[in-house]
């Protein structure tokens, strides 16, 4: 199938792309890496009056040190610049160990933070790992300059999230790990590079047994990333795995696709939470 007529605008700076966005809200689409919104183009399931292209705002697709040590990375950064880049490397390393997890070469040479965010399909990988490391996703507007979100407040349900029509997702900031931050990155899918069947991001602060924070977020699991609260909060308190397994099978109710029940799905995330528990050093003898 081919797309329904639609404009096409190379947008030639941030403010013409603000522009367009005001003028036609819903009506335009933004094009960044194409990598899921041609399908959906080409299979007709989006009509839009209008396709803005990105990919010449080059001030959005860098990689650069934010304030006190953090990080902050444009919309327009591909998957695979995330994968090498030796900044993400030693300040974001949940997102080094996700990268390779994501599609295959192709889609990830093309493929970008901010169209992952923006699309915010719930068997992601970025959409996750931002919610697990606390990120600030930035928006912009022509009406309202650009406003900041946390990750966990940002994806509303399926397919959808805080970005207005009008708004550019611009870029996504993360804090600076601490000293005594560990991270677990684990997916589980049919065939490697294909949407996660069930996976879990972990950012954690502390020493087992006395976590500061833990952030345990499952994805492929329900509309959007979920966060498992009290099953986090139990291993902060110190919990052993077996009281935290009982906290996530209490809290989490998995949504069955195509291909998993429900409590297939709840099976393989107790099984990652396991693995976690091992990434973040606590004593296999507490299994
Ligand atoms: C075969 C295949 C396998 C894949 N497997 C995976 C996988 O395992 N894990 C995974 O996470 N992804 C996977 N993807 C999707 C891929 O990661 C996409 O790159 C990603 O979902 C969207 O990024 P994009 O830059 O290609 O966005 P696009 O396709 O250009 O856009 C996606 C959506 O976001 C909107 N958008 C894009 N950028 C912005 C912006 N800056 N501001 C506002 N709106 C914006 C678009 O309008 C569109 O609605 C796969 C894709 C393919 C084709």
């Amino acid at each position: 199938m081919k797309p329904a007529p639609f404009s096409y605008v190379r947008a030639a700076s941030v403010e013409h792309a603000l522009e367009v966005l005001a003028e036609h809200g819903d009506e335009a689409l933004v094009l960044a890496g194409g990598q899921s919104l041609v399908p959906m183009l080409n299979l007709r399931l989006v009509q839009p009056a209008v396709v803005l292209d990105i990919n010449a705002l080059r001030g959005l697709a860098a990689i650069q040190p934010h304030t006190a040590g953090g990080l902050q990375i444009g919309a327009l950064v591909r998957h695979r610049e995330i994968a090498v880049h030796p900044m993400v490397a030693a300040r974001a390393p949940l997102l080094r160990a996700a990268a390779p997890w994501i599609a295959h070469p192709a889609v990830r040479h093309r493929g970008t933070l901010g169209g992952s965010l923006a699309l915010g399909d719930p068997a992601a990988e970025w959409p996750a790992c931002a919610v697990a490391l606390d990120a600030t996703i930035r928006l912009a507007s022509r009406a309202g300059g650009e406003r900041c979100v946390a990750a966990e407040s940002f994806f509303q349900g399926l397919y959808q999230s805080e970005r207005r029509g009008d708004e550019l997702l611009v870029g996504c900031d993360l804090a600076q790990p601490s000293h005594d931050s560990v991270f677990s990155f684990r997916e589980l899918a049919r065939r490697h590079g294909d949407y996660a069947a069930v996976g879990l991001a972990v950012s954690a602060c502390g020493r087992p047994g006395a976590w500061r924070t833990l952030r345990l977020v499952f994805f492929g699991v329900g509309d959007t990333p979920v966060r498992a609260i009290a099953c986090g909060a139990a291993l902060a308190a110190g919990a052993g795995l077996a009281e935290a397994r009982a906290q996530l099978e209490a809290e989490l109710e998995p949504r069955a696709d195509l291909w998993f029940s429900a409590q297939a799905k709840r099976h393989l995330a107790v099984h990652l939470l396991r693995e976690a528990w091992r990434d973040l050093g606590h004593p296999t003898a507490g299994e």
